[in-house]
């Protein structure tokens, strides 16, 4: 490899490196809002000035987007990356047009409480269509291995291990072998484990353990069990 190339090879690898490949969908659709409002608008997206920095940030606060400031940072690499100054005023108007947008925001949504005992005690016994069958179960599971859902719907039975426990009605703790990174969720490598809390009816244990063994036997004609879903649907395929 000749000098220049090698070079060449190097820059890619440096431009590449400055966004995540997660990042890049996120980055185009910020860089997307301006030019789609100026477009609608009659005027042209760049090079911004204070007065379309006023227009944008008046827009956003009326769609009350709460991330506003990635919009308008978004404008401003835009805008710098076509070889035009950013100004002084122009930063002012920025960062005093963002405080008016998230002014009066407050905190985004949270999730409301989610009770593990009455999931247990409800009365839905069995899961239909493409749910697992054993729904309350595999809630629970899910909720103490704090599973996502392509997790949920993928996993396997060889991904449970059991070790004896001294202490518990269970005399099990219950290992799941979990995905590393969500963008790979076949690269095992995560081993979480949860004890016995019986008598509470949400016992992790007791509920992989029902699972466990239902998927066992939904799996005894497979060619491989191991790999056969632990939470599979009414006819045993994996939840989708
Ligand atoms: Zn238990």
């Amino acid at each position: 490899m000749n000098k220049v190339s090698k070079v060449k090879k190097a820059m890619q690898a440096y431009e590449l490196g400055k966004f995540a490949t997660s990042s890049q969908k996120v980055k185009q659709s910020l860089s997307r809002w301006w030019p789609a409002r100026a477009a609608l608008l009659g005027c042209e997206p760049y090079p911004l000035n204070v007065e379309k920095l006023k227009i944008a940030g008046a827009l956003l606060k009326q769609g009350r987007y709460r991330s506003a400031g990635g919009y308008l940072s978004a404008m401003r690499r835009e805008h710098v990356v076509s070889g035009a100054a950013w100004t002084e005023a122009m930063e002012l108007e920025r960062k005093d047009g963002l405080r008016s947008c998230l002014r009066g925001m407050g905190p985004s949504a949270q999730c409301s409480a989610f009770s593990l005992k009455e999931v247990a005690e409800c009365k839905v016994l069995e899961g239909t269509g493409c749910a697992p069958f054993m729904i309350k179960e595999a809630v629970l599971l899910a909720c103490w291995w704090a599973l996502r859902e392509i997790e949920a719907g993928t996993i396997r039975i060889k991904q449970v291990d059991w070790q004896a426990a001294a202490e518990g009605e269970c005399g099990l703790t219950c290992s799941l072998t979990l995905p590393v990174s969500k963008a790979d969720p076949m690269a095992l490598g995560k081993v979480r484990t949860h004890g016995c809390s019986c008598p509470s009816p949400a016992c992790p244990v007791k509920a992989a353990r029902a699972l466990w063994a239902h998927a066992q036997a939904a799996a005894v004609m497979a060619e491989d069990p191991g790999s056969a879903p632990l939470l599979p649907t009414s006819s045993g395929a994996f939840p989708a």
